[in-house]
Parts: C-alpha cells; structure tokens; sequence
C-alpha cells in the first residue's frame, strides 16, 4: 500500500478536513508582520463574536465593548480562567446552537479540576488538519503512517479525539490505549510498531520514554524507519528527550495544547517551539507563581476560549529561527503551577530537584511525589524490590537538605501509580495553596 494511495483515500474521506489543510499551509509562507497583522485583526474579530453570541461574554466584556471604536486588543479584556468555564460552561455556548449541534469534550485534572467544553466537528477537523501541518514541521507528509499512544481510553473507545479502535488496512493512524502499561505491553507496542512501520509516534513523554526505557533495558533490536516521536499533554524533560531519541534513533519534538485549544505551538527541526499564530493568540502575564500563560483560539466559534489561562507558564521570546517559518517562538516552563512543591518558609520546588534525586534507581520504574502536608512528602513507588535502608536514608537527607529540615519522608510501594483522568502521568503533586492555608 504506497502513500499515494492512502492519501487520496483519505482526502475522499475527509474533504473538509483537506481543505482548512490548505489553507492553514499557505500560513507557513506568510512573513511575521503579516501573520501579526491577521492575528490582531482575527483577535478583535473573536472578541466581538463572542460579545454578541454568548451570555457569558455580554457581560463580561460590557464596559470593554462601551468604548470599542477601535480595534480590541487582549488587555481590554478580562483573563477567563478554569474555574469560569466550569462555573459558567453553558454560557459560553454561542447562542442558537444546540446540545445536537455540539459535543461535549472532557479535559482530565492535570492543572487542576476536570472541565468539560463543547465542540463540533468543525473545530474537530480543524484540529486535526493542525495536527497535521504541525507533523508536517519535521519532514512527515500526509498519507504516512502516525501511531497514537493515547492515555484515555474514551478516545480510543469512543472515537473521540483520534478516532476509534477499529484499525483498517488502509488507514494511516492507529491508536493504542496507552493509560496504563506492563513490560508485556511495552513488548507489544513494539512488535506493533516493527510489522506496522509507522512514520511518527504520538504520545504523552511518560509513556513514550518508559517504551524507550523498554527499548534499551531489553536490549531488543530498536524500530527503524521512524522520522519523530512527538510528545505531548505532559511536560517533557530533557533526560526523557535524551532517552527516547537514543531508543529511537530519531528526533523528539515537543508539542504544546490542550484539548480545549489545540495547536497552541510545535517544535520544528531547529529545536525551537512556534505559536501557530494563525489559530491561536498566546500571551504570557508575570504572575508571583510565574509568567502565567494565556491562550485565544482565534477560530472557537462554538465556545470561544479568549485570555484562557491554561495553568501552564512560560514565555514568548523574540527572534527568528533558522527554519524560516515566520511562527512566533515560546518556551514553556518545566512544569505546571500545581506540580511544584511548596516549603513551609514560603519557597516553591521545581519537579526536577525530585526528578533527579531518583536517578540510577533501576529497579524503580515508575514514582511520583505527592506532598500531603506543608511538612510532609510521600514517595510513591512500582518497583522491582524495595529501596535499601542506606538509599532511602540518603533521599531523606538530600529531602530535607533542599526543602526543609522539617520535611518528613515516607515511602509507600504500589503495584500501579494512577494516572489523572486523562490519562496522564505526573511526577509531583504539590499541596494547592489552599491546601497549605487550610493545613496551617
Ligand atoms: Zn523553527
């Protein structure tokens, strides 16, 4: 079965899907000034769509719009936040749709509480045509073979965001429940991934870097033939980039959105993270815990997400890359507001401090740190065999030497570690901050 042939195929299938493909391509040959220009011009369209279509943004944009001769700009308007869109979810609905005109999206609790959205198949394919100009970035052309490692199985149960289970000879994606995974399933995916040959792999970093784990320790003869290993949903750390690209012989791009507004920014060739800034405005706020970053999907039209505030920091940095695209660069913080560990004298840990204090632990092979008390930490472990008494004496130690002396430690040994609703893994689990007040 050539390329060719699978992506007339496909185009038969999803016209639509082909067509906003197009157009988002000929994006990738517009200067930044003229992307900048279409952005504030699509920005002060999308606030003024939603102003006139849905209850929640009447209201709250009222005084704004009172004095809008002129064009929008982000700072007019207030930051929606997560807690909005779950308080207030059937009024950002545009008015005239219908529960039939629309679906409703879950979003799992990785910043914080689960929130639904609705969304309809429009949004749906433009998504995957993002997805698609966004593989595009490191060389794949469409027709060639993805596979997903997606967490949640609604998605392979449901034919949700990926579609479903069923595998068709002369489909060119394949979607494989990734929540949960033994050694067994890691061999697997891997047998999969040599008799299926798939171009791109797709998937959260941790189940990506534990299949690249397998891949080493097994000493098994590595996939060949693939272009990237795109990683997403999951902040991705250096040492699991190094991994997988040493696994998988090829390069590990990072992908940034979320499920609400995908496409926020990919990762071309040159290593650099682009704002896909014909679908999205990012802006990046300073913010005590941070510079907090704010997303608009400048093409929401169902339930428009304007100055969402994602839990996510990061920034947006000025030059140009050597890839030419005239897409905006970012980068993204290593982790995400609630993933830090907070100290009694007021400080916030970074998860890397607790990353590396796991490393050369080899009978470990899954951990997460859950800080359950301002003075108190648990360590989570699926592991081989227990911790030796020296090694867990000297985790205590290097605890208490960078987070407090009052910092106690317990090890609690599991046979799985749950995984957010979404299906993601997190390595540290801080106290929220009303969590910390309420436990003082
Ligand atoms: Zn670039």
């Amino acid at each position: 079965m050539t390329r060719r042939l699978r992506l007339w195929l496909q185009r038969r299938r999803h016209p639509g899907r082909y067509a906003r493909l197009s157009q988002l391509l000929h994006a990738l040959h517009l200067k930044r000034s003229e992307l900048l220009q279409r952005q504030r011009a699509d920005f002060d369209a999308i606030a003024r769509y939603a102003a006139a279509h849905a209850d929640y943004y009447a209201r709250r944009y009222a005084s704004a719009m009172r004095h809008a001769g002129r064009r929008l700009l982000p700072e007019d308007l207030p930051i929606l936040e997560k807690s909005d869109v779950i308080a207030h979810r059937d009024e950002l609905l545009a008015r005239g749709l219908s529960p039939h005109d629309t679906r409703l999206g879950h979003t799992g609790g990785s910043t914080g509480s689960p929130l639904s959205f609705y969304y309809d198949d429009a949004k749906h394919e433009l998504m995957l045509a993002g997805m698609m100009r966004g593989f595009m970035l490191s060389g794949w052309r469409p027709g060639q073979k993805v596979l997903y490692l997606w967490g949640a199985s609604r998605d392979v149960a449901s034919g949700g965001i990926f579609g479903g289970p069923q595998h068709h000879w002369l489909s060119s994606e394949m979607t494989v429940a990734a929540v949960e995974y033994s050694e067994q399933r890691l061999a697997g995916w891997v047998r999969l991934i040599r008799r299926w040959r798939p171009v791109l792999l797709y998937g959260y970093a941790s189940a990506l870097s534990e299949l690249a784990r397998f891949v080493i320790d097994s000493g098994c003869a590595p996939p060949t033939g693939l272009l990237g290993v795109y990683s997403t949903a999951e902040v991705l750390h250096e040492e699991q980039r190094t991994l997988m690209e040493r696994a998988f012989s090829c390069k590990v791009f990072n992908q940034y959105g979320c499920r609400e507004v995908p496409n926020i920014a990919w990762e071309c060739r040159h290593g650099n993270m682009h704002v896909f800034s014909d679908m999205v405005q990012l802006e990046s706020v300073a913010d005590p815990s941070g510079d907090r970053l704010l997303v608009t999907s400048l093409t929401d039209r169902v339930m428009p997400f304007i100055r969402y505030a994602l839990g996510d920091s990061g920034r947006l940095i000025e030059g140009e890359c050597p890839c030419g695209l005239g897409f905006p660069l970012m980068q993204m913080d290593l982790c995400r507001n609630n993933d830090l560990v907070r100290t009694a004298d007021g400080r916030r840990l970074h998860p890397a401090f607790f990353n590396r204090l796991m490393y050369g632990l080899n009978q470990v092979s899954q951990y997460q740190w859950v800080q359950t008390g301002p003075d108190s930490l648990q360590l989570r472990l699926v592991s081989r065999e227990r911790l030796s008494p020296e090694t867990v004496d000297a985790i205590g130690a290097a605890v208490r030497d960078g987070v407090g002396p009052q910092m106690t430690l317990e090890i609690a040994y599991l046979d799985a570690i749950p995984r957010t609703t979404a299906g993601k893994h997190r390595f540290v689990i801080g106290l929220s901050d009303a969590g910390m007040a309420a436990r003082r």
